[in-house]
């Protein structure tokens, strides 16, 4: 029989490689977690149109991406494609954000889009994500940007280059649309089809294609930083002189729109050198208009979106870390009990302790498998050993070693163990 495959665009995470998304996440609850930032778990499905409304209909995502189906109770579905309007549903549905607050959150897994894979580009992809809601501010813009910053700090991220832009308020794009699409209607023969359909349905995100042809149309329209009213203008200054004040380099682009309908104001993104040709680490922005669109107040947000397998690959390999502290031989048959109960009793203790002493493998097999484990602590027990109940722990990095009895054999293997761990 064939083998069944993984579905292509979607990944197993293998023991090895997820202590380095442990590493990823921790990081996040621990930087979040300063800034006040607390975490929601939503559902992976949600009703279709979360999204529809609040991704935005014209978005490729809605259009092309979901992963949309009916379920057996005929009800209309989407394995969520991003974070965002989840969030704002689960906000107005347990009416969060009363009296005025801010609200910040974070989540933290995995997104469905049907878009073709490639590396750093998949099907079923993870997201680390932050909104903060009821916040106006061009102060909290920055703090979000600060935030995502420092976490990429902490991860050793290689190379991480701050883009920042506006798409401006209200006022702002509907000057700016008029402009631009009076641009964009004398090269019209020059655009791709989803750029002649996007001049129509959204003009703004004809600047996110790649096509070369309309990449050279694009390097000749108008920018929305000549159509700023003076409160977008100020906003995106706040959000500036903050980050200068903080020491964070920014690099103003002024042609970066994101690809979601939602956003106003500020917009930021984050790339590595260290990635090909999807170099995006995060992406966010502002987004007030967004809880009012999915039927709540005039409520602001701001928050990013962070791809944790593009994350990864921007990271330093991790030193491969032993899972195991303390690995038990049986020297024969007659001592696989002690053995066991050992390695039992280290377990009660706290420890990682692991044996291979299981139906009539030689010692020769256990040590093999002792070496593959990596772990840094060995115990070979046999009948000499029980006989005068001395036991001798093992550290092969150096062949230190400790001799003790039964008795004493957790507490002392605890305290080297943890010696280890603190030094
Ligand atoms: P977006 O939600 O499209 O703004 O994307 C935010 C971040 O999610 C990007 O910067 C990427 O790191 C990541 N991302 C988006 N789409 C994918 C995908 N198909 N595969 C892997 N990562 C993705």
């Amino acid at each position: 029989m064939k083998q069944i495959q993984a579905i292509r665009g979607t990944q197993d995470i293998l023991p090895g490689e997820v202590e380095r998304w442990y590493r990823v996440e921790a990081a996040a609850r621990e930087v979040f977690g300063r800034y006040g930032v607390g975490e929601i778990r939503t559902p992976i499905f949600e009703d279709s149109q979360v999204f529809v409304k609040g991704t935005g209909e014209t978005t490729d995502v809605v259009q092309k991406e979901m992963y949309r189906f009916t379920d057996l109770g005929d009800n209309d579905i989407t394995l969520r494609p991003e974070g965002t309007p989840p969030v704002v549903r689960a906000y107005l549905q347990h009416k969060l954000g009363q009296g005025r607050s801010i609200d910040r959150y974070f989540y933290c897994g995995p997104m469905f889009r049907y878009e073709r894979p490639q590396k750093g580009r998949y099907r079923q992809f993870h997201q680390i994500g932050v909104e903060v809601l009821g916040a106006e501010s061009a102060r909290v813009d920055a703090e979000v940007i600060a935030m995502a910053m420092q976490w990429l700090a902490e991860l050793e991220v290689a190379s991480p280059t701050l883009k920042l832009n506006t798409v401006g308020d209200e006022e702002t794009r509907i000057a700016y649309r008029e402009i631009l699409v009076a641009a964009q209607a004398e090269r019209l023969d020059e655009l791709c089809g989803d750029c002649r359909a996007r001049h129509v349905s959204n003009p703004l995100r004809v600047f996110d294609c790649k096509k070369p042809g309309c990449q050279a149309v694009i390097e000749t329209l108008p920018v929305i930083q000549e159509s700023l009213s003076a409160a977008a203008d100020r906003h995106f200054n706040g959000v500036r002189e903050a980050l200068a004040d903080w020491d964070i380099q920014a690099e103003i682009d002024p042609r970066l729109v994101r690809g979601l309908d939602y956003y106003r104001q500020t917009v930021f993104e984050i790339t590595s050198s260290a990635l090909g040709a999807q170099d995006s680490l995060l992406g966010g922005g502002r987004y007030d208009g967004l809880v009012a669109q999915m039927g709540g107040e005039d409520v602001p947000g701001v928050g990013f979106a962070s791809g944790t397998e593009r994350i990864l690959l921007a990271m330093p390999e991790a030193p491969a870390e032993a899972a195991t502290d303390v690995f038990v031989i049986a020297f024969d048959e007659g001592s696989v009990d002690t053995t066991h109960r050992f390695v039992h009793e280290l377990r009660q203790a706290g420890l990682r302790a692991l044996t291979y002493a299981y139906g009539g493998r030689n010692k020769r097999a256990q040590s093999k498998a002792a070496r593959r484990s990596g772990a840094p602590w060995q115990l070979v027990v046999g009948p000499d050993e029980m006989a005068a109940d001395r036991y001798t722990l093992r550290r092969l990095a150096d062949n230190h070693e400790e001799v003790v009895s039964a008795g004493e054999l957790p507490a002392v293997a605890a305290r080297l163990v943890r010696h280890k761990a603190s030094s």
